[in-house]
């Protein structure tokens, strides 16, 4: 990139990101742009139909815990009364944030040449994995994640209104930014979850995104950036035109984590998802796959007093056949129990057992029970008594505002 075409690589990407300003559903203020030949063809934001009334005048409309009344930016990008259509074939298009699925699939339809997002993970729904992208989209669709820090990127085009010939320059100041954390940035609640294999991590996060639907909650795993490196060692084989493959299997990723941990550091893991959990605007960041000492006090460090560590416990038997029954995991349906016994005694695995006396809180998950009433109270017991809040109240108070 020429320094020429970085600096209009910012400013593109600034104006994206104030058109967002115009969001009409203070859930979240979104915008997509589509530039070609150079220009913004198309900029565009989340709103309300033509003619209907705002979010921000009458309120959400929530269906399944998200406001069903706007459509999304990169919708109403491919809208022709905003974009012409023959415009949006062939550009780049800009999204703060990650798309959707279907936002994907409507640009996609829209011939549109790439796509580059920035922003982690405020899409619970959709985490695109290179896999998925090639599944659904084919070879050639072009999708990219960046990473934009937004005080550095507006320092540097308000310098240069500053410098010769600038607007500010001519009214003789320059502009500083400060980046100022959030009072409510401070609230943000973590929640590390430590289980044994099986013992229900997963079913916990699902049950409490169900209870607490008015709640922004996202997970982040410690497995995620050994599953992206699994993919990135992938894709250097598939380059050299190799034809083995890493499985994403717990033995693989067992054994990335500890050369990772021997070249880096016992901490780069932690640090890692402390820096994804820190960006994620969020009210509720849950942990997985906690194992060790060190990522306690990388819990504590977050935010000493929103921290809390939550222990589930279930029988060995129970683990075992929960872990055979859902099969995430490559060889894990044709597990044998001396194999899982064996796992268990792996230095990761065995180490869970340890941390159970640092816990907040313990769910019992040894029922065999189907609709997880006992779970379901748990929780919500849990809620009460560690973070006092109450899930009708909660929603209430969303819902008028
Ligand atoms: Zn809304
Ligand atoms: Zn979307």
């Amino acid at each position: 990139m020429t320094k020429r075409e970085k600096l209009r690589d910012r400013v593109h990407w600034a104006i994206t990101l104030l058109a967002s300003v115009m969001g009409s559903c203070d859930r979240l203020l979104i915008s997509a742009s589509a530039e070609k030949d150079k220009r913004i063809v198309g900029l565009s934001y989340n709103g309300s139909l033509p003619g209907r009334p705002h979010c921000d005048d009458i309120g959400h409309y929530m269906i399944n815990g998200h406001c069903s009344r706007t459509r999304h930016a990169e919708k109403n990008l491919r809208d022709k009364e905003n974009t012409d259509p023959e415009k949006l074939k062939g550009s780049h298009i800009r999204v703060p944030g990650t798309p959707c699925l279907d936002c994907l699939k409507e640009l996609a339809g829209g011939n549109v040449a790439s796509i580059e997002y920035t922003g982690y993970y405020d899409n619970q729904e959709f985490q695109p994995t290179p896999e998925m992208i090639k599944e659904i989209f084919g070879e050639n669709f072009k999708l990219e994640h960046c990473d934009i820090d937004w005080v550095e990127l507006f320092q540097e085009l308000f310098d240069r209104l500053s410098g010769p010939g600038g607007m500010f320059n001519q009214l003789g100041y320059r502009i500083k930014l400060v980046k100022e954390p959030l009072e409510k940035n401070n609230m943000k609640i973590y929640i590390a979850v430590i289980g044994q294999s099986g013992s229900g991590k997963t079913t916990t996060f699902e049950l409490f995104k169900e209870i607490y639907s008015s709640l922004k909650i996202s997970v982040h795993r410690f497995s995620n950036p050994l599953d992206e490196m699994i993919d990135a060692v992938n894709r250097i084989l598939a380059r050299r035109g190799l034809q083995d493959r890493l499985e994403k299997s717990r033995p693989n990723q067992q054994d990335i984590s500890t050369e990772l941990r021997i070249i880096f550091g016992e901490e780069l893991l932690g640090d890692t998802l402390q820096k994804r959990a820190e960006k994620d605007l969020v009210d509720v960041v849950f942990l997985d796959g906690v194992r060790r000492p060190a990522d306690i006090e990388m819990l504590r460090k977050l935010s000493g007093e929103n921290s809390l560590l939550l222990y589930i416990l279930a029988p060995p038997e129970e683990r075992f056949e929960r872990i055979k029954k859902r099969a995430d995991r490559p060889g894990d349906a044709e597990k044998t129990w001396e194999q899982f016994q064996a796992e268990q005694e792996a230095e990761a695995e065995s180490l869970i057992e340890t941390l159970r006396s640092m816990a907040d809180f313990e769910l019992d998950n040894s029922l065999h029970d189907p609709e997880y009433k006992s779970l379901r109270a748990q929780i919500v017991k849990f809620v009460n008594e560690k973070l006092g809040l109450n899930p009708k109240e909660k929603e209430e108070e969303i819902n008028v505002a």
